[in-house]
């Protein structure tokens, strides 16, 4: 069998000194996106994802939390992982720009460099921004132009890299290779600054002590850039990247901000160590929060992990790649996210699911129908499905997530329409009624399974469920795309498990427990002293349900006794100001009055509360909910599409107070 062809692709090297917010899960989400979907075009496809570790910020950070920079770095470098995992993210590779095998490779790029004459030693002063890790070019005393912030004067001896010396070589690169930049904007923007001609790069600090020691030549050590892009070349062999064959990239993802050091500095720095150059570079926008960059200064992040919990993965990928062209600035808005998730995933994609599978299992006993005479509107329906299968490729291999999935819905659109038109459910018993019914159902679940094979590159998770609810072979991910044609459902297959894609959520109330998760989040200093936050406790069931998504379907009998319920009194209750939806309780569960803020007050008056029995959670570890502590969860039903809660109770029998609920 020949080789596969191989495809690399990376995210940018994120710097530890924060954490991920949304903008690095959508570069991130980006990526998985495509290396899923190449391997389903049959490419060995490797995604080099990792962590910036070096620099005067980890420096700063790490002696604020008080532990070695290592240190430091291994945890941030741990939580960028495990975002990444809770998201679906398969990396291939996870490079720290503090493995050994990224500083080799650094030092042995420099000696390229030096050795073919394009670095020499020096001396610079300027005004450097700490925050953006770059000497800018203002006057001492001038704040940063990109960021705002105070800038500092630093002279130091370093080396430079005479990126003067690649003005032209760069911009014939650009005239040959005019998809090298994109998009066009992109391409536009650094044509410009490479025109303007280009000042030598000082790639060397003496100033700072943690970073990839110049060998031969301490205290020198390697600077940002010269350091982290080179993560790229690390990741895949380093010096000897000719034998795992994946270098150069064949794309680079990245943020705008950082598209210049990729498309100008990352080429610069092959030319002169005489290796190839990548293909690509593609830069996208930026997810503005009410039309402003997010960042931490302005206090406008948003996290995915609350996301997660709430909606669960699928969910944020979903409403990443759709709602925003790729390559343009999008906007994000929780009201958004959750109004697609209802209409898009729950009406859209797991209601179709649902419904076929159920009419199979009604009128066939869970196989697959064998379909008889299609009809015009059959073969209306199979020649737009078709259609959709070789548009949808396409807008793949531009990055046109965003119609890809458009294309994708309006297919399932087209069904749900069919369905409501050939009204399958309404046929009677005769043979000519069973033969349609079996052909509109045979359709119907044929549509979803092109749709789950489509769709299996943003939507892992789900789209695996689905997979094997229409008892499909091996595994979603292993479906070649090329080979996907109409009519190749088999009849007679018999239907797996049924799972649950995504229940309903009331809106108002999910948006409410990502805000108060992303508030918990902000507010809690690094990870490096404090833990992760956990959901936020708010008395529904309907929400607990919604967060549990993502866990197993089934716990033993071990997990349910690990939550402890107990029969409390509600001994005083108040309303909260500024938080409409919650109310302050005192309950004795018992042992102890415990405070307890319970998303009821929409629902239940505060006076008539008082000395009512209420199931609670006690062993919740305590939260604050709009700055007043919650140490427990009372427990209720969540009822109707709007999720009103109803307190679970003991009306038949006075139950001592404290007694557990088992
Ligand atoms: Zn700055």
């Amino acid at each position: 069998m020949p080789d596969k062809p191989k495809y690399y692709l990376t995210t940018p090297i994120y710097y530890t000194n924060g954490l991920p917010h949304i903008g690095h899960t959508y570069s991130t989400i980006v990526c998985d996106t495509l290396r899923r979907y190449k391997r389903m075009r049959g490419y060995d496809a490797v995604m080099t994802t990792g962590t910036d570790e070096h620099g005067v910020n980890v420096e700063r950070s790490a002696k604020k939390a008080g532990v070695p920079e290592s240190e430091f770095v291994a945890k941030m470098a741990a939580e960028w992982r495990a975002l990444w995992d809770e998201l679906g993210v398969q990396g291939d590779e996870f490079i720290r720009t503090t493995d050994l095998k990224h500083a080799h490779t650094v030092q042995w790029l420099f000696k390229q460099c030096r050795d073919n004459g394009f670095v020499y030693p020096g001396h610079y002063t300027g005004q450097y921004c700490i925050y953006d890790n770059a000497y800018v070019d203002v006057k001492p005393g001038e704040n940063c132009p990109d960021c705002g912030r105070p800038t500092e004067t630093v002279t130091e001896a370093n080396f430079y890299f005479k990126l003067s010396a690649f003005q032209k070589p760069l911009l014939d690169w650009y005239a040959k290779h005019p998809d090298f930049i994109q998009p066009e904007a992109r391409r536009n923007e650094v044509l410009s600054f490479v025109e303007g001609g280009l000042r030598d790069l000082s790639i060397t600090r003496t100033s700072v002590r943690w970073g990839i020691p110049v060998p031969g030549e301490e205290p020198h050590v390697f600077y940002v850039w010269f350091d982290a892009l080179t993560a790229y070349l690390s990741a895949v062999g380093g010096p000897q990247y000719e034998k795992t064959g994946f270098f150069p990239a064949d794309l680079h993802v990245v943020g705008k901000e950082i598209i210049r050091f990729h498309a100008v500095y990352w080429p610069a720095f092959l030319m002169a160590a005489g290796l190839p150059l990548p293909k690509q570079v593609w830069a996208h926008g930026w997810l503005l929060m009410d039309s402003a960059k997010m960042s931490k200064s302005l206090g406008n992040v948003v996290r995915p992990r609350p996301i997660v919990h709430v909606l669960g993965m699928d969910a944020l990928r979903y409403y990443l790649l759709r709602e925003t062209v790729f390559g343009q600035d999008g906007n994000f808005s929780y009201d958004a996210l959750v109004q697609r998730y209802n209409s898009d995933l729950a009406n859209g994609l797991g209601n179709l699911a649902s419904r076929t599978a159920a009419m199979v299992e009604k009128n066939n006993g869970g196989k697959i129908p064998k379909p008889a005479t299609f009809q015009p509107q059959d073969t209306a329906l199979a020649t737009k499905a078709q259609e959709a299968i070789g548009e949808v490729l396409e807008q793949y291999d531009k990055l046109g997530f965003s119609l890809a999935l458009e294309e994708i819905w309006s297919l399932i659109a087209a069904t749900d329409k069919y369905l409501t038109t050939e009204h399958p459910w309404s046929l009677g018993d005769s043979e000519a009624d069973q033969q349609r019914r079996a052909t509109i159902l045979w359709t119907t679940a044929e549509v979803l399974r092109i749709v789950t094979a489509l769709t299996h590159p943003v939507l892992p998770e789900s789209t695996t469920k689905v997979w094997s609810l229409l008892g499909q072979p091996g595994r979603a991910d292993c479906v070649a795309l090329d080979g996907l044609r109409w009519g190749q459902l088999v009849p007679g297959t018999a239907l797996g498990k049924s799972q649950a894609l995504f229940p309903r959520i009331e809106k108002a109330e999910a948006i409410e427990r990502m805000e108060a998760m992303e508030k918990e989040a902000q507010n809690a200093p690094s990870p490096v002293t404090t833990p992760a936050p956990a959901s936020a406790p708010v008395a529904s069931a309907a929400a607990s349900a919604a967060a549990a998504q993502a866990a197993p379907e089934k716990i033993g009998i071990e997990d349910f006794a690990k939550v402890e319920m107990r029969v409390g009194q509600i001994k005083t209750a108040e309303r909260i100001v500024g938080a409409d939806k919650l109310l302050k309780l005192t309950v004795d569960i018992g042992t102890e009055i415990r405070q307890i803020c319970a998303g009821i007050a929409q629902f239940y008056e505060p006076e008539k509360l008082i000395g009512r029995k209420v199931a609670v959670v006690v062993n919740l570890a305590p939260r604050k909910l709009r700055g007043v502590e919650s140490n427990g969860m009372i427990v209720a039903a969540s009822v109707g599409p709007e999720g009103r809660p109803v307190l679970a109770g003991f009306p038949d029998e006075d139950v001592e107070i404290g007694a557990r609920l088992k």
